[in-house]
This record gives structure tokens, C-alpha cells and sequence, in this order.
């Protein structure tokens, strides 16, 4: 087993979680791991938590425990990205003992992620009330800027960009060095959304569609460069392979900003 510091700590490292897309019964949901400089960002954050941590791990020969993790990323509400924040917070306190990890999400997600979800289960009693400040430091993203993490310093920066779904929910940008990574977030097709991706090295976009979600054939009118540079996750079960010349992204891969789309053989 590698340790997180066995990577290289000026190289941008992505490592899937799950692929797959709300109702898949092959994929874990969509979700990954920025590491960066020996920071670890989680990207959503669905269930079975700590067992899609752990199959990544295995897959990736790579040391991973949520103890290790204290930001996420949260691209919108949809429970195949967001059902496992109450798993991450009661073990994040009562399990490992360790401070409430940071939250970043776009400004109008905060207030429904608690009142709508979070609250029924995690508001404590009449007595002792709880709220979302007790289990996470949360963060309002919002367009046009950058961002930096919490205690973090100023090489990792990351910028949000609203997408065209049922419920408000961001893409991203992350910049580390001279390395940049692009992810679309669950999104209808856009042409405005693949422009705001497009001076990135690496990107992955989604291709749930078509309904809510982008097409294997909306994303096949792209120009050659950008497909060159992306790959594919929160497919259907049934997604088209031989159809696409992007390749879908493999669970507990590691693939490096930078290094081409392909994964990185950390045991080589
Ligand atoms: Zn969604």
C-alpha cells in the first residue's frame, strides 16, 4: 500500500470513487478524490461512504480513510451525490474524534442541504438543539471568483460555474500549479458550461443523459481537442463503449492532471 505522500506533491492527482450514475446497480455514484500537494478534497459525497472509500483504496493500492478527509465539495442536493454527508459527519465526530470537516457548495444549497435534509436526522432534541455549524464549517461559493480552501494555502484554487440541471448545482474548475482540471457537475448539455471548461488540461463530463443530464451524442459534436482531453463519468449502466472515444473513468484509478486521460500506475 502507497501512502498519499508516495504522490507526487506538485502534480494534481484525481481519483474516482464511483462512476456510475443515480440508479446504477454496477457503479458506485458519482463521486472522487482531488489530492493535491498532500491535501485530499472529496467531490460529493454518496453512500455506502467509507465502503466506496475503502474499494477505491484496494483498487488504487493507495492509503485512504475518511479520518484523512476534511473537505468536500458538495456540486448540488441529488441524494446520489449528497446521502452521505450524515454518514461523514457522525464519523468524522463520534468515530474518529476529529474536528467538523469544511462544506462548500453554492450559496442557496446551504440553508435547503439543512433545513430539507439534514435537520430530520442530525437536529438533535428539543434540549440540545443542533445545526448545520455543528457538524460542518460551511462555505458559500459563488461564480465568478476563485476560492481557496479553508487553512489552505494559495496554490490550490477552484472556481464555480452554475450548470443547467433540476436543482441548482455547480461545475468546477481547480487550479493547482500549472495544472488544471475541470469537472462538469451533473448537467444538461451547454455549450456556455464546455466554453468555461475548455482552457482546462483534464476534464471529465458527465454523460447521464439525455433528460437533466448530458448525451453520449451531445458530447460527440464536440471539437476533436476537448474530447481529446475528456473523460466520461456518471454514466448509465448501458452506456454506449464502443460508441465513444472518450473513455469512461474507472473507479479507484488514479489519473494525474497533466499526464494525458489515461490512469497512472502507482505500483510501477
Ligand atoms: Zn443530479
Amino acid at each position: 500500500m502507497l501512502k498519499l505522500s508516495d504522490l507526487n506533491p506538485n502534480r494534481l492527482h484525481i481519483v474516482p470513487l464511483g462512476v456510475g450514475n443515480a440508479f446504477t446497480r454496477v457503479f458506485y455514484n458519482s463521486s472522487m478524490l482531488l489530492v493535491a500537494g498532500g491535501r485530499i478534497v472529496l467531490i460529493d459525497c454518496p453512500t455506502p461512504l467509507r465502503r466506496v472509500l475503502h474499494e477505491a483504496s484496494k483498487k488504487a493500492h493507495l492509503e485512504i480513510e475518511l479520518e484523512q478527509i476534511d473537505h468536500v465539495i458538495l456540486t448540488h442536493l441529488h441524494g446520489d451525490h449528497a446521502n452521505g454527508l450524515e454518514e461523514y459527519a457522525y464519523y468524522k465526530l463520534y468515530i474518529a474524534g476529529q474536528q467538523r470537516p469544511h462544506l462548500y457548495t453554492l450559496e442557496e444549497n446551504l440553508d435547503p442541504l439543512w433545513e430539507n435534509r439534514l435537520k430530520a436526522s442530525m437536529g438533535g432534541s428539543p434540549d440540545e438543539p443542533r445545526s448545520l455549524s455543528t457538524w460542518f464549517h460551511s462555505h458559500r461559493w459563488v461564480e465568478e471568483r476563485r476560492f481557496r480552501l479553508a487553512e489552505s494555502d494559495p496554490d490550490l484554487e477552484f472556481e464555480v460555474r452554475r450548470t443547467r440541471h433540476s436543482v441548482p448545482c455547480l461545475g468546477l474548475k481547480v487550479y493547482f500549479g500549472m495544472y488544471t482540471f475541470g469537472y462538469s457537475g451533473d448537467t444538461e448539455f451547454d455549450a456556455d458550461h464546455i466554453e468555461f471548461l475548455s482552457d482546462c488540461d483534464f476534464v471529465v463530463h458527465e454523460a447521464g443523459g439525455p433528460k437533466n443530464h448530458t448525451s453520449l451524442d451531445d458530447l460527440k459534436t464536440l471539437p476533436d481537442d476537448f474530447r481529446a482531453k475528456t473523460a466520461l463519468i456518471h454514466v448509465p449502466d448501458d452506456f454506449r463503449y464502443f460508441e465513444s472515444d472518450m473513455p469512461v473513468l474507472s473507479e479507484g484509478a488514479v489519473y494525474q492532471v497533466g499526464s494525458g486521460r489515461e490512469p497512472v500506475d502507482l505500483t510501477a
